[in-house]
């Protein structure tokens, strides 16, 4: 396994952002872990959400004073093919894993559990990839609290990769959901909701003044920002429907011909299928000179795009959480988003933003244009965004959340 390094964080930076009350029981929960090791286990350093919440948590505990790793699993191709089809599967898709499949799966866990040559009191093993680790791991370290932390949107599993990440469930000691109906769909020994959060002071979150917006602005030519922009943010996958968000595209064109659309998509290290359906995204747009479609953009480049854009969009057909959404809201730009996962959880229906099914391309094009054309209540809604994730969805909350969680596991 290899340990990515992100760049230092201290708590005391997030003092203008929260409460004081949240900060001191931040302080409170840390002192009571000084003596404990923490481990965060996940398949991918960067990419989607999972490695942008360990790049943030992972650096402010060790600020806190709680001694915390992070180690990222390495594998072959093959095996990031099962766990995606593992990772679909859970979401929904009937999914069939073979004999050899499975050979893999466990091949690979073990392998890299067997390199941990460090003692811990809890490991915390995130979604289904490092999950095969838990059994190795209960043998070289007994005393250990061994967590699951499930960012996946579970509210539907297809049986058979269900039946299969189960086995390994039901070693778990404890699992954490993002949301609380997941929390019924599994077999696992004793579990929570913790809502995850954005990290306001990450360069995709933080404020810019108005030079680094202007000259980010320009390196994202030819978008324009004097006309309609329409943006959607997620890793490039068959879950994300940029497919639908272009359809709604097209059917908006016929009443604002000048709105753009930008479907900006990073490639996870471990989705073997974002470079497929990156080429089907862009050769399916690629007649429009108006869609943008973006890989690989720095932090600073996506936040400008969530602050710069009219309305940002996000059609999910199945969601954990869906960060983009508090990243939006943040930047006081109004979402669009499906009834899916945890989006409802950060869209207000009317207030910061609208929700529409998830088949809905016709809502969401009505949607997006009820919003393009309403300039008070495009601005309404933003500030409203914000007020909700300054409430909610601040990384300080989740920290003090998942402290907790640890605090009465550990003691
Ligand atoms: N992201 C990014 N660049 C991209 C696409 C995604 O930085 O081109 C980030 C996005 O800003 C967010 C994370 O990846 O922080 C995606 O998290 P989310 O919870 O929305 O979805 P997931 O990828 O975990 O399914």
């Amino acid at each position: 396994m290899h340990s990515p390094a992100p760049p230092a964080r201290s708590i005391a930076a997030y003092e203008t952002l929260t409460d004081r009350r949240l900060l001191e029981r931040l302080a409170t929960l840390a002192a009571t872990l000084e003596d404990v090791r923490v481990l965060h286990v996940n398949s991918a350093a960067s990419g989607g959400g999972v490695a942008e919440l360990l790049r943030s948590i992972v650096p402010v505990c060790t600020d806190l004073g709680v001694d915390t790793d992070w180690l990222v699993i390495d594998a072959e191709e093959s095996f990031f093919e099962v766990t995606k089809a593992l990772h679909n599967g859970l979401q929904g898709d009937a999914t069939t894993l073979t004999d050899e499949m499975k050979a893999t799966y466990r091949a690979v866990t073990e392998r890299n559990a067997a390199t941990i040559d460090e003692a811990y009191d809890l490991v915390v093993l995130h979604d289904p990839q490092p999950l095969g680790m838990v059994e190795p791991l209960m043998e070289t370290m007994p005393d250990t609290t061994i967590v699951w932390r499930c960012h996946l949107d579970l509210s539907a599993p297809a049986s058979e990769p269900l039946a299969f990440v189960s086995n390994y469930m039901e070693h778990v000691d404890h699992a954490i959901f993002s949301r609380a109906a997941y929390e019924t769909t599994v077999p696992v020994p004793s579990s929570s909701v913790i809502h995850p959060s954005i990290d306001p002071l990450a360069a995709k979150n933080e404020a810019l003044d108005d030079a680094t917006v202007a000259a980010e602005s320009e390196q994202l030519a030819p978008i324009s920002f004097d006309t309609p922009l329409v943006t959607q943010v997620s890793r490039f996958d068959p879950w994300k429907d940029q497919l639908g968000t272009l359809e709604a595209y097209r059917r908006l064109t016929d009443r604002i011909p000048d709105a753009q659309l930008a479907l900006v998509g990073s490639m996870a290290d471990d989705d073997p299928e974002g470079g497929e359906r990156h080429e089907q995204v862009a050769a399916t747009a690629a007649t429009d000179p108006d869609v943008h479609v973006l890989t690989d953009l720095s932090d600073t480049a996506v936040n400008v795009l969530q602050r710069q854009s009219d309305v940002v969009v996000q059609k999910s057909l199945r969601e954990g959480f869906g960060l983009v959404v508090s990243e939006a809201l943040w930047k006081r730009t109004p979402v669009v988003g499906s009834t899916v996962g945890g989006i409802p959880l950060q869209i207000e229906d009317g207030r910061n933003g609208y929700l529409v099914e998830p088949d809905d391309v016709v809502g969401l094009s009505r949607r997006v244009e009820q919003l393009l054309r309403n300039d008070v209540r495009r601005l309404e809604f933003g500030q409203y965004g914000r007020e909700v994730v300054r409430e909610r969805f601040l990384l300080p909350r989740q920290l003090a959340e998942f402290l907790t969680v640890v605090a009465d596991l550990v003691s």
